[in-house]
């Protein structure tokens, strides 16, 4: 059986293995001690591409990190593309 690597998305340090695969877990990270999404390494490396380069056409330094989370994992594991989101705008709420 093949095991998924997870990291924390509060710290960037704690890694965890498990045998299931999902999109992410919600656990207290053992390192930074933050109750924190451990995100799959698959949509992490998705996420750190978009942080290098964000497209141009997506708007994606307006999200907040848990909203690219969100965008990377369904472009990831839902076969999702940047055309599928509307990016939402919180100014002034
Ligand atoms: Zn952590």
């Amino acid at each position: 059986m093949t095991s998924t690597t997870y990291r924390c998305s509060s710290c960037f340090e704690q890694t965890l293995t498990r045998v299931y695969d999902v999109s992410h877990l919600s656990i207290r990270c053992p390192n930074c001690g933050e109750f924190a999404r451990f995100v799959h390494e698959g949509v992490l490396e998705q996420y750190e591409a978009l942080e290098e380069s964000p497209p141009e056409e997506f708007d994606w330094e307006r999200l907040d990190r848990m909203e690219k989370f969100v965008v990377a994992e369904k472009l990831v594991r839902q076969g999702n593309t940047l055309d599928d989101f509307e990016v939402e705008v919180h100014d002034g709420e």
